[in-house]
């Protein structure tokens, strides 16, 4: 990463490959027209074409310990019945329920794995666990709270309802239902399902691979002590954990110094990658070379440049079956575009809904608005004290879009429109969460 790049190769200087005969070859891959090349996009129509590429995933089958958040590609059918026994539902008195009142005979006991030899008679009761087969006969199950117990006698309620704290057979849901259909996204609840169906291994949408490729020939890795003009690399870390944030194990982190040869080979590296972000070189400085790398890379750009702060250079490219992101090199752009952009690609590859629905708060300081550009404002959402069921938001004070130090502290992005002026304090705004927002931190 320390290494420096050769700023007089021949690749520095090819960078002035116009905008104009690279957007040529922007469309989108579904098919649909070009756009002009100097029209910047609205961030609106950016998530629109991000969630227009969709991937061909191939199924795999996964130990059922991994396969939590992925979406299932098989239909899980149930076994046997569940309860496959009617099941004692609480601990107590497996009884008939015309001995309400009577103090009858305890004639054993039935735990949870075990099952009574013989059977419930009028005037006798096996003492049961939760979770044990009910003995034939039984009618209703007392639970130990509601009896008086002296010795091998027990008195039972005035009370008993024919079926109370019994799961009958097959209740839950019979054998060879399907329980679970496939598109489902796996909880931890469902992986309780599948193991209860006998299921080691099941067939899923294998969770996206996504590779990070940090650019710029200023950074150092964390590790290492950086000189009056090098700075370290965030971006690389920050993405790799946004990445795990949401689930994806083995997050692969690459450098490449701001040659075109270097990003070539970093993308090549990454051919395996379904999701490839790029972060840095991707806007208009001179080794700015991220878009040229990708059209060499034989990549097609979907969009380059959102209407939005931050993140406006924000590139899209897609290469058969593999997304590329140009992000930012700021590190707030680059923290906001796999917020806003990034996400919404894995949460599609993944067969999860996209559509969240942002929530509105109330702001309680003024912002500004840009004349002409989305800017989404990193800020700190809180409940209402004043009012139930209702957010307010406060821009968290930055000295510049580039401010991580003051955006660490926010929980979720604002969206402020364009149009200038000020938006006053108590005006409800949209925002959405940044990652496992609102748990408090
Ligand atoms: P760029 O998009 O490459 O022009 O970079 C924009 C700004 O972000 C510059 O100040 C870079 O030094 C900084 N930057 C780029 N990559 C990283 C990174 N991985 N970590 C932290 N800052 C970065
Ligand atoms: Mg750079």
């Amino acid at each position: 990463m320390a290494q420096v790049s050769d700023r007089n190769t021949k690749e520095g200087r090819t960078r002035k490959t116009p905008a104009s005969s690279r957007n040529d070859k922007r469309r989108s891959t579904n098919g649909s027209a070009s756009r002009p090349s100097n029209k910047l996009i609205c961030p609106d129509e950016a998530i629109h074409l991000v969630l227009g590429e969709k991937l061909v995933r191939q199924t795999r089958a996964v130990p059922l310990t991994e396969a939590c958040g992925m979406q299932l590609a098989e239909p899980i059918t149930a076994d046997r019945d569940f309860p496959a026994f009617p099941r004692a539902m609480m601990d107590g008195y497996a009884v008939r329920v015309s001995d309400a009142g009577r103090t009858i005979n305890v004639i054993g006991e039935v735990a949870a794995g075990s099952e009574a030899p013989g059977s419930v008679e009028t005037e006798s009761c096996y003492e049961i666990m939760t979770g044990a087969p009910c003995p034939p006969g039984t009618e209703a199950v007392v639970q130990n709270e509601h009896v008086r117990r002296d010795g091998k006698r027990v008195t039972l309620p005035g009370r008993i309802d024919a079926g109370q704290h019994i799961a009958p057979q097959g209740s839950e849901c019979r054998r060879g239902e399907v329980v679970l259909q496939p598109g489902r996204t796996i909880s931890p609840l469902g992986v309780a399902v599948i193991a209860s169906c006998g299921r080691e291994s099941v067939r899923v949408i294998p969770r996206p691979r996504l590779a990070v490729i940090t650019t710029g020939t200023e950074l150092v890795s964390t590790g290492e002590s950086p000189g009056l003009a090098q700075i370290r690399d965030s971006n690389g870390p920050m993405l790799v954990a946004m990445a795990r944030d949401m689930g994806l194990q083995t997050p692969s982190h690459r450098h490449a110094d701001d040659r075109i040869d270097s990003l070539l080979d970093a993308l090549r590296q990454n051919a395996e990658a379904d999701i490839v972000l790029l972060t840095g070189g991707v806007s208009a400085g001179n080794y700015d070379l991220v878009p040229k790398a990708i059209e060499d890379y034989g990549a097609t750009t979907i969009f380059h440049k959102v209407n939005q702060k931050p993140g406006k250079p924000l590139l899209m490219a897609r290469k058969d079956e593999q997304l590329i992101f140009g992000l930012p090199g700021n590190p707030l752009a680059s923290h906001f575009c796999f917020h806003r952009y990034v996400a919404a690609a894995v949460r599609q590859i993944e067969g999860k809904a996209t559509d969240q629905q942002p929530l509105r708060g109330a702001l309680i300081e003024s912002v500004r608005r840009k004349p002409t550009r989305t800017h989404f404002v990193p800020a700190r959402a809180a409940r209402d004290n004043k009012e139930v069921g209702r957010w307010t938001v406060r821009p968290v004070p930055g000295v510049s879009s580039a401010d991580i130090f003051a955006s660490c502290h926010a929980n979720c992005y604002v969206e402020v429109p364009s149009g200038g002026g000020l938006i006053d304090i108590g005006e409800v705004l949209s925002f959405t969460w940044i990652g496992n927002a609102p748990w408090p931190n």
